[in-house]
């Protein structure tokens, strides 16, 4: 994995146990920080999913096509 900060947490991914971060991140949680920098994102929920807007980094949506 080439993720650095937990993007639910913000906190480095090296640093903790995140399991259970994971585990909503991959159902129905958008994440909350970025994960390249770890800054805290603004987060928007939408019909389709989520767009979350890192400051630095940029858009990122879950581009997730509906997995059932
Ligand atoms: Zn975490
Ligand atoms: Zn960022």
């Amino acid at each position: 994995m080439s993720t650095e900060f937990c993007a639910r947490c913000g906190r480095v991914e090296a640093d903790g146990d995140h399991t259970r971060c994971a585990v909503l991140l991959a159902s129905i949680d958008p994440p909350r920080f970025c994960a390249d920098c770890g800054r805290r994102m603004v987060v928007q929920v939408t019909p389709a999913g989520w767009v979350a807007n890192c400051s630095r980094h940029g858009e990122r949506t879950s581009t997730s096509p509906s997995v059932d």
